[in-house]
């Protein structure tokens, strides 16, 4: 059985898991307890790579609150495997830095806190 908190618990160490369903082999990142194709909740994790291609973003020049020290930043869609992807941001100062079509790679950095949500913040890093 796949969990959300176990999801991030494993993220956490930085590992990366979707849900893979036993029935159809739908994977779902994060990881749904019930298959979304089939319905089936037969759902095992799936070890997913920590790199992907920059499918879309968006620049961010006015954060949020908690990532005002952080801005500029650009918000990613990663594609990792067809129909799978994630998001995450990666530091940069003008739009022209990064493209569709990059590749990139997710590098997690610790959550300090050992209490629920234990979020850890989800940065990119350009591979090429
Ligand atoms: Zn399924």
């Amino acid at each position: 059985m796949v969990s959300i908190e176990e999801f991030y618990s494993k993220l956490n160490e930085g590992e990366l898991y979707g849900g893979k369903c036993s029935n159809c082999g739908n994977i779902t990142l994060p990881p749904r307890q019930i298959c979304p194709k089939c319905l089936s909740t037969q759902i095992d994790w799936y070890k997913l790579s920590m790199t992907g291609e920059v499918e879309s973003f968006t620049l961010i020049t006015v954060a949020p609150k908690n990532f005002e020290n952080e801005a500029p930043y650009a918000v990613c869609i990663v594609k990792i495997l067809e129909d799978v992807k994630f998001i995450g941001r990666i530091k940069i100062s003008s739009q022209n830095e990064i493209k569709v079509g990059d590749k990139v790679e997710f590098v997690i950095e610790k959550s300090i806190s050992n209490e629920w949500p234990m979020w850890p913040k989800i940065y990119l890093k350009k591979l090429n």
